[in-house]
């Protein structure tokens, strides 16, 4: 039976349930399992020509430690993945001769943040209604996420969502994903203000116990062990499409908070046969320099075409971390203490030689995304993302064996940044058809001042948790 532990150590071993709706471990560390499950050769096998929604099911059932039975888990795999707009779920289009495109923006916001986010609405609501429990979601966005998290939790019994953004700072196609989406229980404020301003706000309100309890907030950040869980999946569907466990696979992501690509780390430590995995960065490189270095050390963002890789600290990093120092919470402990304190850390030379073996790194600018974006137009009438375009250029950077096939993740669907896109080849990326309407939409959002009282009394007036109080 799986159970889960902290990378710092302290708090103890928890099962599936209580790991999803703590999201972060109360000692301040994120959860992990205490051993990765595995595949033989012959499931790996059987996993080509799968539905997504079989192979999902298969791969993640034991993650869930008898908490979610079969049939009812592949139910909620069959609601999430039916509102993916491809059969495949996630399909792969080939680029050239050995680079392959998994395409992971089918889902309602466009982003491969849904194909998790999907089913961790409804993993929220399939356990808060047996536990009769209700939870207040909130959450600052600077475009992306937001529309993603509120897709996830529209229309959840259990669930009352307000996202907090940056009021006429995010693009026309981001706020109105966020705004126009009628459910009773979601709710888009526009905060007059920046987004750290945003983030700020939503610190202060779970910083206020009182309010946090008597709301039962919750975040759905990236930290949370079932959005890793759900990302595992598509590892092991593409690597089957492509002859896996015959073939060796490389897999080229664009990383920022480092979720996705340790997801494919897992994948390996399941058994899946991986030659490298890729990491993309933009100019926010603190990834690249520590797989060069061995040495993390943050530096100020600077904004880049790719703005959800726009970051400081890759905060699922930690969980790799924990593996790399053989799992020892002490030292992982006191490595993270160092990095809050000091802005930096330095992983000892067994460590650095696990994690280059598994992964490399490269940094890709601004005028590489364009040319990447161009070339791939010219070449093959593929329109790739900024984001995406990253991974490709590091995975023609990471001088692999040209017999190993290269999966490139891609993120984002090209019409999320129409300037970019449309400045480099000159044709404007279609919405898809499901979106197509999406400018004609009503919209419906509140605009409040930047002001913690104001802002907490909304979501109290609001959400349907916490009316006993005040
Ligand atoms: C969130 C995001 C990423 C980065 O994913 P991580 O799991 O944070 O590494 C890359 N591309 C897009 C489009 C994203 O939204």
């Amino acid at each position: 039976m799986i159970s889960y532990i902290s990378t710092r150590g302290r708090s103890g071993e928890q099962g599936f349930e209580d790991v999803l709706l703590k999201g972060l471990a109360p000692d301040g560390g994120l959860f992990v399992p205490a051993s990765f499950p595995s595949l033989s050769d012959g499931q790996l096998a059987g996993l080509s020509g799968k539905p997504y929604v079989d192979a999902a099911t298969e791969i993640m059932v034991p993650f869930l430690g008898g908490a979610i039975g079969d049939s009812e888990f592949r139910a909620l795999c069959a609601e999430a993945y039916g509102r993916f707009t491809h059969q495949a779920v996630t399909p792969l289009v080939q680029l050239d001769e050995r680079l392959w495109i998994l395409e992971l923006f089918h889902g309602p916001t466009l982003a491969f943040k849904d194909v998790a986010l999907q089913l961790l609405g409804l993993l929220f609501d399939h356990v808060l209604a047996k536990r009769a429990q209700r939870i207040t979601v909130v959450g600052a966005t600077s475009g992306d996420t937001g529309s993603a998290a509120i897709e996830a939790c529209r229309d959840r019994e259990a669930v009352d969502i307000f996202i907090l953004y940056p009021a006429g700072r995010t693009s026309d196609v981001q706020r109105r994903q966020m705004t126009t989406v009628p459910s009773e229980n979601v709710h888009a404020v526009a905060i007059e203000g920046t987004f750290d301003d945003c983030q700020a706000l939503v610190k202060a309100m779970f910083a206020d116990a009182p309010f946090r309890d008597d709301h039962a907030l919750a975040a759905v950040n990236s930290i949370n062990w079932a959005r890793i869980m759900a990302q595992i999946v598509y590892y092991f569907v593409a690597a089957a499409a492509l002859g896996s466990p015959r073939r060796k696979v490389a897999f080229a992501v664009p990383t920022g908070n480092f979720g996705d690509i340790y997801a494919g780390y897992v994948a390996g430590r399941m058994g899946l046969p991986i030659e490298k995995l890729i990491v993309g960065t933009n100019r926010n490189d603190i990834l690249t320099r520590f797989f060069a270095t061995a040495e993390m050390r943050k530096t100020t963002v600077v904004p880049t075409h790719s703005p959800s890789m726009d970051i400081q600290v890759s905060s699922n990093f930690e969980r790799l971390l924990f593996d790399l120092l053989d799992r020892d919470a002490a030292v992982v402990t006191r490595t993270m203490d160092a990095f809050q304190s000091s802005g930096a850390f330095t992983v000892p030379p067994a460590a650095f030689t696990a994690a280059t073996a598994s992964f490399t790194a490269h940094a890709v600018d601004d005028r590489a995304t364009e040319e990447t974006i161009r070339d791939a137009f010219r070449a093959a009438g593929y329109t790739l993302d900024p984001h995406s375009a990253v991974g490709v250029a590091a995975a023609r950077r990471a001088g692999l064996d040209p017999k190993i096939p290269i999966v490139v993740l891609a993120t984002a669907h090209p019409a999320k940044f129409p300037e970019v896109v449309t400045g480099v080849t000159g044709v404007h990326p279609a919405l898809p058809p499901h979106m197509a309407d999406l400018f004609e939409r009503a919209e419906r959002l509140v605009t409040l001042p930047n002001d913690l009282k104001t802002v907490q009394r909304y979501v109290h007036q609001w959400a349907r948790v916490g009316k006993a109080r005040n």
